[in-house]
């Protein structure tokens, strides 16, 4: 069965091969076989298929690859993003006021709501979706957060070390051998990757590489958040791993800069945390200049970010960070499956799946040039409009 999507006004390829950064097709037409792309090309040149859809000149796009998200937890945190607004800083520890609510929610409770949050980011253009655990915190809660996340998609990563939860807070070693120990051992089954939070408040760089060396052993990827809140060790420790990448990247020094070029681990910027925390941006253009890779996602979670839209991080990418709208929507598709090393979604060429977003406008610039409104008219994953 195919299908031939024509009347593209502006094909967003991400080809690696064209000459210019989004591999831009106008009067393009895009042909879907099963699950995957079968041919892309200007609509005169279109061969025939099966079935025949009409974009009518609208902006075609690869899904957006989120790299980064926290959606099994329960409970929200208005109250404390309503204070913030109010001048109260935030700060890791608020993370434990989810980690209680998690704890006392059933099963269903968590699935529902990470349905709920996986269908909204579906409305929003999201196709591949990395799902975190980090609000158990305990050997079953962290092993049931995965299993949930599991439901949803193939990027789950194991986030034990989040923050030394409320009954570990006297002795945060012994909680770290928990966490490479016992709770690795009951996660790894659900989880393709491991992460912590180098951060002062969390964890530090020796107990960041206890974690992520232990995960490695146990068949896991490593990545990190770092940086986030404070210069900090977190970036060259992902860089040295060989990290696949290392997220938020706030506080950056010129070593940290050096290092993630040099390593090619990728820099994962989360401005929607900057906007809902009132921290400055990262400079997205200075780490492109300097030659790193540079993906967005949302960090989708209920403390520090609860925004589910990768549209409104590229409006953010955008106007903040001094990305151009090209290098706003390539991060948040082509590198962020890169971020999760992945080598079959986040372009639209043939063989890769055909996950992709149709716009209402004719460009991929709206997305930014039109921040906060809903152009995602139709979200295809797997060759198949949801
Ligand atoms: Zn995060």
């Amino acid at each position: 069965m195919t299908v031939l999507l024509t009347g593209i006004g502006e094909l967003v390829t991400n080809d690696p091969a064209a000459d210019d950064l989004l591999g831009l097709v106008e009067d393009a037409a895009l042909v879907v076989d099963g699950r995957q792309v079968a041919w892309v090309g200007r609509a005169a040149d279109a061969p025939a298929a099966d079935e025949l859809v009409d974009l009518g000149g609208r902006a075609v796009l690869p899904g957006f690859v989120d790299s980064h998200s926290h959606l099994v937890f329960a409970g929200d945190r208005a109250q404390e993003f309503a204070a913030r607004m109010s001048g109260t800083p935030y700060a890791a520890g608020g993370i434990r006021t989810t980690v209680a609510a998690t704890r006392a929610a059933t099963d269903e409770q968590l699935t529902s709501h990470v349905a709920r949050l996986v269908e909204e980011m579906r409305r929003q253009g999201t196709t591949t979706v990395e799902i975190k655990s980090g609000y158990g915190l305990t050997v079953h809660d962290e092993a049931r957060a995965l299993a949930v996340a599991r439901q949803f998609t193939e990027e789950t990563t194991f986030l034990g070390a989040h923050v030394v939860p409320a009954e570990h807070a006297d002795d945060p070693a012994a909680y770290v051998d928990l966490v490479t120990g016992p709770m690795l051992e009951a996660a790894a089954p659900h989880a393709r990757w491991i992460d912590a939070f180098c951060e002062r408040g969390a964890f530090d760089a020796d107990q960041a590489r206890a974690v992520l060396l232990a995960g490695e052993a146990a068949g896991l990827r490593g990545r990190l958040h770092a940086n986030q809140l404070g210069p900090g060790p977190g970036v060259r420790l992902a860089a040295e791993l060989g990290l696949a990448a290392v997220d938020h990247c706030t506080y950056l020094e010129d070593a940290d800069v050096d290092a993630l070029r040099d390593s090619g681990t990728i820099a994962t910027l989360l401005p929607g945390v900057e906007f809902s925390t009132r921290q400055p941006y990262p400079s997205g253009r200075r780490l492109i200049d300097a030659g790193v890779r540079v993906a967005l996602a949302s960090d989708c979670n209920p403390g520090s970010c609860f925004t589910s839209s990768v549209p409104f991080c590229i409006a953010l990418a955008v106007r903040e960070m001094g990305m151009t709208p090209a290098e706003a929507v390539h991060a948040a598709t082509y590198r962020g499956a890169e971020a999760l090393d992945r080598h079959d979604v986040g372009a639209l060429v043939p063989g890769r799946r055909a996950d992709l977003v149709v716009l209402d406008a004719p460009s991929h610039v709206h997305l930014a040039y039109r921040p906060g409104v809903p152009l995602v008219a139709q979200t295809w994953v797997a060759g198949r409009a949801l």
